[in-house]
């Protein structure tokens, strides 16, 4: 059920009617946009009894969301959702591309900061980076820990990006809230319901990546996980999904982006580096991201792939990057869509070199 308030209703009446929902039982989810307030209410087995809130002072209307994913849908919240970060000009969801760059996993300082620098200059505002890595063996390298947490703080105070990483379990979830801007559920995680609960229990913004499998349905229900425990700054990640396909780590939906688009607010990024596992496929892909309408990307660069601990097939190089970022510049304007760019040339000689593009 949602409670659409009046445009003039007052922070009283709004706090009035939430107090209400709360002594039913409920749980009220306040959501002001920009032409009015809407109050999202979860909890009720059944419908609840309108008469009893659509009576109260500032109360437009009271209505049945259809949809099982509640607070994600644009049924309670018409506008997009933009997320923003404090002391910096990057946001999600917004106008302007948000472009996610870095290794898989953080590697050793050097490594870190050789990348983030480039990045950085080309233009991206957010650095990614791995800590607890999921990997599919046990004897793989599982990720630096703490300490490459430490790395990327270190990283965001130098170079001004914020900071992704993913949590694992409830541990590293502890540690991302505390170190990093934007808390990553990966594809593996989609459906660990009690991790999505624990993120939602805590501030910083959750991105949570496509389950290997996952429904259009099932992805959003994720998404609601985190926003029914009050935590409404989630960002969607398309990184492709498991099909029949053998000429590439998997198969990008680009088809969700216009679907997601049209059942909810929230923003949606693509990761075309694990949609496809190959570095040639990489910027093809995120040029048809950009075009269906994503609200920016996520991509994995390594300046030495060939020795990356982790995704070195599918990490770009810097100077391929920043050419991305070029591209990018261009296709951005068609789609009504601005990307802010570093003061990073790219690297011509050094694309050439590797003979890829
Ligand atoms: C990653 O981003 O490095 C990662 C492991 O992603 P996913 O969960 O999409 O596989
Ligand atoms: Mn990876």
């Amino acid at each position: 059920m949602l409670v659409v308030m009046k445009a003039q209703a007052t922070p009283e009446e709004i706090q009035a009617v939430c107090e209400t929902i709360q002594q039913l039982g409920l749980r009220a989810h306040p959501l002001p946009g920009e032409q009015r307030t809407a109050i999202g209410i979860t909890g009720n087995k059944g419908e609840v009894e309108r008469g009893n809130l659509e009576a109260l002072a500032g109360v437009a209307e009271v209505i049945r969301v259809s949809k099982p994913y509640k607070l994600a849908s644009r049924e309670v919240k018409e506008e997009d959702t933009v997320i923003r970060f404090a002391e910096s000009d990057a946001s999600i969801g917004g106008s302007a591309l948000a472009i996610v760059a870095g290794p898989c996993s953080i590697e050793s300082r050097e490594q870190a900061f050789a990348i983030a620098e480039q990045v950085a200059a080309s233009g991206a505002q957010f650095f990614r980076g791995g800590a607890f890595k999921p990997r599919t063996s046990p004897y793989a390298f599982q990720g630096m820990g703490l300490e490459a947490l430490r790395i990327m703080a270190e990283i965001r105070s130098r170079f001004g990006l914020r900071i992704i990483t993913e949590a694992l379990d409830n541990e590293s979830l502890d540690l991302a809230a505390e170190w990093a801007d934007v808390i990553q559920i990966g594809a593996r995680n989609m459906q660990n319901f009690s991790l999505l609960k624990r993120a939602g229990r805590q501030q910083k913004p959750v991105l949570i990546k496509r389950g290997l499998s996952a429904t259009l349905e099932e992805f959003l229900m994720s998404a609601e996980y985190v926003m029914s425990e009050g935590n409404y700054q989630v960002v969607l990640c398309e990184r492709g999904v498991r099909t029949f396909a053998d000429h590439a780590r998997n198969t990008l939906d680009l088809s969700i982006i216009p679907a997601i688009k049209r059942l909810s607010h929230l923003p949606i990024l693509v990761d075309p580096s694990h949609a496809t596992g190959r570095r040639d496929s990489v910027l093809p892909m995120a040029r048809a991201a950009i075009a269906s309408g994503a609200d920016g990307l996520l991509v994995e660069v390594h300046d030495h792939p060939e020795k990356a601990l982790s995704d070195g097939p599918q990490s770009i190089y810097p100077a391929q990057f920043a050419r991305m970022m070029d591209e990018l510049a261009q296709i951005a304007p068609v789609m009504g869509r601005s990307l802010t760019r570093g003061d990073g040339q790219p690297a011509d000689s050094a694309l050439q070199s590797h003979h890829e593009s």
